[in-house]
């Protein structure tokens, strides 16, 4: 078993570097291991940049049926890997991408999964990967105690991680000629790239985000009004989609849908439940307003107002 922690390194996604950063802090507490990237492509003569990223060593599997992602390749060129290295950790980020690799890789080297967690903690020795199970009621520490690699996938986007140090990292380039051999089930149809999103809450400074109290035209007015005035994007609970104002779960914060890390975050009429605020740990302020002065949501707020959300939206907007 090599001593090494490896994380999938997915074209241009982000958890990808809170992946490496987390792998380093676990690094650094079991000691003697080393952080390194798997990453897969036709063309991966970038791949040392990994190493800014914070691994040690890439391994680069470059193959020319690789160009685009198709799941079955994909997993049989990994578990080539794993099944030649054995790293002992192995972390993917819960990704559309991710969450299909991931298991696929694991039941073709028959190891163990702890799939859509939110945080990886090492302690009493062992990794303990943690998952909002119940509705999110607890979050859960799972651990594979004997199969290995033990592997894990991770949501973007939620791994409080501090900077990771930067590497000149050791390319290894895996021999990938039995990919001559292999066919994939899958076609690859065609490209298409996502719509430019106009209210990206992932990535706004300013987020003010919409509960259940928000009921009225005025009041939803009033919060958008309010989220214009300050450049912000707009962001809702669950419960906000069953009052018909929205239509998907396109700018959902939680635990199912996205986290967010604005410098100010404005929580009008959303209760705090378990679910939600998993999704705004990140958040630097955080103001909300709640008519219930006992709502759970001013547990996780630097500032509570406590009123009626229209008002106080109408009353700040127009200040504004
Ligand atoms: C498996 C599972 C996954 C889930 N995932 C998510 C998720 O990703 N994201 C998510 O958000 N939820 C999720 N939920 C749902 C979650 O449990 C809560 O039901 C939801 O977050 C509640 O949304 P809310 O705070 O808007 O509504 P409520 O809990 O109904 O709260 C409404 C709040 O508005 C206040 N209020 C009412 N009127 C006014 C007013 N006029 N002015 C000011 N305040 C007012 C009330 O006091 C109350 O605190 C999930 C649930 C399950 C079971």
């Amino acid at each position: 078993m090599a001593k090494e922690i490896w994380v999938y390194a997915q074209k241009d996604a982000d958890v990808v570097k809170e992946l490496l950063a987390k792998s380093q802090e676990i690094a650094k507490v079991i000691g003697e291991y080393k952080v390194c990237a798997v990453a897969l492509g036709d063309d991966l003569k970038d791949a040392k940049n990994l190493g800014d990223l914070g691994a040690e060593k890439v391994y680069a599997v470059e193959h020319t049926s690789l160009k685009e992602y198709r799941c079955d390749l994909y997993a049989k060129a990994i578990e080539k890997l794993v099944q030649k290295y054995q790293p002992e950790y192995f972390f993917f980020g819960a990704t559309a991408i991710g969450s299909e690799l991931a298991p696929t890789v694991v039941a073709l080297v028959k190891t163990g999964l702890a799939a859509h967690c939110i945080d990886l903690r090492y302690g009493k020795d062992r990794l303990n990967c943690m998952v909002p199970a119940f509705g999110g009621k607890v979050i859960s520490e799972i651990y594979i105690p004997n199969a290995r690699p033990v592997m894990a996938s991770v949501r973007p986007g939620i791994l409080q991680t501090e900077e990771a140090a930067k590497y000149e990292a050791e390319l290894v380039c895996e021999d990938t000629s039995f990919l001559n051999d292999e066919t994939s089930t899958e076609e690859f149809l065609g490209f298409e790239e996502n719509q430019k999103d106009t209210n990206n809450i992932e990535d706004a400074d300013v987020v003010v985000s919409a509960g259940r109290g928000i009921t009225s035209d005025a009041s939803w007015n009033a919060l958008t009004q309010l989220a214009d005035k300050v450049d912000g994007a707009i962001a809702w609970s669950r419960s906000f989609i069953d009052t018909g104002r929205v239509k998907d779960e396109s700018s959902m914060i939680g635990t199912s849908g996205k986290s967010v890390k604005p410098k100010l975050l404005v929580n009008a009429g959303v209760s705090g439940a378990a679910q939600y605020v998993c999704g705004i740990a990140r958040a630097k302020k955080v103001i909300s307003i709640n008519k219930d002065p006992k709502a759970p949501i001013f547990a996780y707020s630097d500032y509570g107002v406590v009123g009626d959300a229209e008002k106080i939206l109408t009353a700040v907007a127009a200040k504004l």
